[in-house]
C-alpha cells in the first residue's frame, strides 16, 4: 500500500470488485489477491511485455468517457504486443485516481478495460490503486507470449524489402478512432503464420515518425510512395491531396502495423491478403543507405518531419 492510497476499506473493496470481474487463463496460476501474481512458463515460448502510461490532459481529457479511457489504456499496449507478433495473456493495471472522482468513475473506467480484456481473452492479473490531488494516470503492463525466437523486431528489414501497412492512416485524433481502434493482434499472428515478416512496428507516433525506427534499427533507407498510402476516411476529404497525405503520414495514434517482407513474400501477400481477411497496402521499399524519401507523382519531395515526442525538460 502507498500512503497516498484511497482510504480503506474503499481501496480493498474496489480491488475485490476488480478480482470478481477478472477472468482467468491457463497461464495464470495466481491472479489478484496476493502480493504478486504467478504465471506459468512453457519451455517453448518466450514472454513479451510492454508498459504504457497515459495521463489525463495529455492522452485524453477530463471530458473523455471513462469507459473509453480504460479501453484505450489497454488497447495501446495490445497494439505493442501485436507489433511483436505475440499473443497477449495477462495485464497489470496501476491507477492513480483524482480524489474528486468517485467509485462510479473508476468502475466505468474498468468497464472499458474489462470488455477489451474479455474480447482479447486476457486476464487482469494484478495492479495497484492510489489516489491524489492530481489528474488521472493509468499505467498498463501487458504480458504476452510467442514461440521461442519468433517475436518480430524493428531491426530485421533488409535493403530491397517491401514496406506494408495494415488498414488506413490519418485523422484518428479528430475522430474518436484513437479511443476505439482494434489492436491488430489477429492480423499480426496471421501475417507471421503465413509470411516471413522481417520487421514490424505499430503506428503510434505517425507513419512518417515510426518508419524512422525501422530504418534506423534495421540500418536501411526507405522510400515511401505517397500515392500508395491508404488515407483513412477520417481525414477531411475536402482538403488538397497533399494536405490529406500529410495527415496520413503524421497525425499518429493509428495503431496500424507497419512491416517489411521480401519482394517474393510481398508478392505472395498481395495475392493472398483477401482470402486471409487482411487489409494491407504496399507503400514503399527499403533501400541501401539510411535516407528516408517520399515520392509523390514520380517526384521526390522532402520527408515529413513528424512524430510525437514528450518534452522531458532537458
Ligand atoms: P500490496 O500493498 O501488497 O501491493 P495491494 O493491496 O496493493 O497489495 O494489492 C492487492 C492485490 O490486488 C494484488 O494482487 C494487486 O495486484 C491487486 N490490485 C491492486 N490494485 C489493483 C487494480 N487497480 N487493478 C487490478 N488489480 C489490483
Ligand atoms: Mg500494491
Amino acid at each position: 500500500m502507498n500512503p497516498e492510497s484511497m482510504p480503506s476499506p474503499s481501496e480493498f473493496d474496489f480491488i475485490d470488485w476488480v478480482r470478481q470481474q477478472s477472468v482467468g487463463r491457463d497461464e495464470i496460476v495466481l491472479g489478484i489477491g496476493d502480493d504478486a501474481a504467478i504465471l506459468s512458463q512453457s519451455p517453448d515460448r518466450e514472454w513479451v511485455s510492454a508498459v504504457d502510461v497515459i495521463t489525463e490532459g495529455v492522452h485524453f481529457t477530463s471530458e473523455t468517457s471513462p469507459k473509453l479511457v480504460g479501453r484505450k489504456a489497454l488497447a495501446i499496449n495490445l497494439s505493442d504486443i501485436a507489433a511483436m507478433a505475440a499473443t497477449p495473456v495477462a495485464t497489470f493495471i496501476g491507477i492513480v485516481l483524482p480524489k474528486t472522482r468517485g467509485r462510479k468513475y473508476v468502475e466505468n473506467l474498468y468497464g472499458g478495460l474489462l470488455d477489451l480484456a474479455k474480447e482479447y481473452d486476457i486476464c487482469i492479473a494484478g495492479g495497484d490503486t492510489n489516489s491524489w490531488d492530481g489528474p488521472l494516470v493509468i499505467s498498463v503492463t501487458v504480458m504476452g507470449t510467442v514461440p521461442n525466437g519468433q517475436a518480430i523486431l524493428r531491426s530485421g528489414a533488409k535493403s530491397g524489402d517491401w514496406l506494408f501497412v495494415t488498414g488506413a492512416v490519418g485523422g484518428s485524433l479528430n475522430s474518436e478512432r484513437h479511443l476505439k481502434f482494434d489492436p491488430r493482434v489477429r492480423e499480426a499472428r496471421v501475417l507471421v503464420g503465413h509470411f516471413d515478416v522481417t520487421s514490424m512496428i505499430d503506428i503510434s507516433d505517425g507513419l512518417a515518425g515510426d518508419v524512422r525506427h525501422i530504418a534506423a534499427q534495421s540500418e536501411v533507407g526507405i522510400v515511401i510512395e505517397g500515392d500508395q498510402v491508404p488515407i483513412h476516411s477520417d481525414v477531411d476529404s475536402t482538403r488538397d491531396p497533399e494536405v490529406r497525405l500529410n495527415h496520413a503520414l503524421t497525425d499518429g495514434e493509428d495503431f496500424e502495423l507497419l512491416f517489411t517482407v521480401s519482394p517474393q513474400e510481398g508478392t505472395r501477400l498481395l495475392r493472398k491478403a483477401n482470402s486471409l481477411n487482411l487489409t494491407v497496402s504496399k507503400i514503399g521499399e527499403c533501400t541501401t543507405g539510411s535516407e528516408l524519401r517520399l515520392r509523390i507523382n514520380g517526384a521526390m519531395t522532402p520527408f515529413p518531419v513528424g512524430g510525437w515526442c514528450h518534452e522531458l525538460g532537458y
